[in-house]
């Protein structure tokens, strides 16, 4: 098969080219794995922080991708869930231990032996790979697979960082950065939480534009003063001082929801700036997003398809998967950018 692989952590700027295109066995699936002909991936800012080390694969080489969509094409001996042919999703969370207190509460995504997907285990830049029956998903049947793929990761995520903000219809949202992610958020409050107001937060005229557009009430760069104080922000962005203007706009009581496996440290002396009455005073609340649970994918999809919700993709060829992480990097960045794998 074709894969897309990473050989050795570099930085984007010294290297564009970090992924290799390689020709590799077929993976062959037993027990409880199912095949996956793979026919797109979503490319998503957690590859950029594998390729550049923040959270690195334990061993190399390693197929990166964790936003899976393609159908069953061979199972293991032990699999009654699926069978060939079926459409199927992977997601971020490849294994948990199945064991532990946080397993068995549904909490998965805090497991010590979680293993994420294109990480931990090869993932879908790839014509195949192979995973559990158990961490796979179907596909709601009015989803399309290049549609499908950003919904398991950066929908599912945005869908437990709302879930984790308490957020009440009639509440004051922010967004802090308006990727892929964001906008998914986006689109879901519109349709869940109608009185609540979506203020959105971007370097970019583009994508303060495209948040206008998609229903945001208002929408300026990462510094700026939006008027009214907000019950909580999600902050998607890879770095620090939007935390800082986050935590400066929260209204009395309110939560950030900071939504990014690492930070860079481009700017980390920023924090330095942090006041606490300005900033922490009166009960404000921040609270990280760790991985997913196969509850939360499960949930979105079923959302995203009972109320039409379609990421904005941006299509790229399996072979041009660098350029795909080059512009996302370089923060080209309009809805999701997806592989398509022929
Ligand atoms: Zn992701
Ligand atoms: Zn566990």
């Amino acid at each position: 098969m074709k894969a897309m692989v990473l050989n050795q952590i570099c930085k984007i700027a010294d290297n564009p080219h970090p992924l290799q295109l390689v020709e590799l066995p077929d993976p062959v699936p037993v027990g409880d794995e199912i095949l996956v002909r793979v026919s797109a991936c979503g490319v998503c800012h957690t590859e950029l922080d594998e390729i550049e080390g923040r959270t690195p694969p334990p061993h190399l080489p390693m197929i990166l991708g964790h936003q899976v969509v393609g159908r069953v094409e061979a199972v293991g001996e032990r699999v009654n869930v699926f069978k060939r042919g079926d459409r199927v999703g992977v997601a971020w969370i490849y294994s948990a231990c199945g064991t532990c207190s946080f397993c068995l509460s549904g909490n998965e995504n805090l497991c010590s032996d979680f293993r994420a997907t294109g990480r931990d285990a090869h993932g879908g830049y790839a014509q195949y790979m192979k995973v559990s029956q158990d961490f796979a998903y179907c596909i709601p049947e009015n989803i399309g697979d290049l549609t499908a793929a950003p919904l398991l990761c950066a929908g599912a995520i945005g869908y437990r960082s709302l879930r984790l903000t308490g957020l009440q219809d009639g509440q004051n949202l922010g967004l802090m950065g308006f990727g892929a992610s964001a906008h998914l958020v986006l689109k879901m409050v519109r349709h869940r939480y109608p009185a609540v107001r979506v203020f959105a937060f971007s370097r970019s005229e583009n994508e303060r534009a495209f948040a206008r557009q998609l229903g945001a009430c208002w929408a300026g760069d990462i510094f700026e003063d939006p008027s009214e104080k907000l019950d909580a922000v999600i902050d998607t962005t890879p770095v620090w001082r939007p935390v800082v203007e986050s935590l400066k706009c929260l209204a009395p009581g309110g939560r950030l929801v900071i939504n990014a496996i690492r930070k860079e440290d481009v700017d980390k002396e920023s924090l330095l700036s942090l006041d606490y009455p300005t900033h922490l005073w009166m009960e404000k609340e921040i609270k990280s997003v760790a991985n997913v649970s196969r509850r939360d994918v499960a949930e979105f999809l079923l959302l995203a398809a009972e109320m039409g919700i379609t990421p904005e993709v941006e299509e790229f060829a399996l072979e041009d998967a660098n350029q795909a992480l080059l512009e996302l990097k370089t923060r080209k960045v309009r809805g999701a950018k997806v592989l398509r794998v022929e």
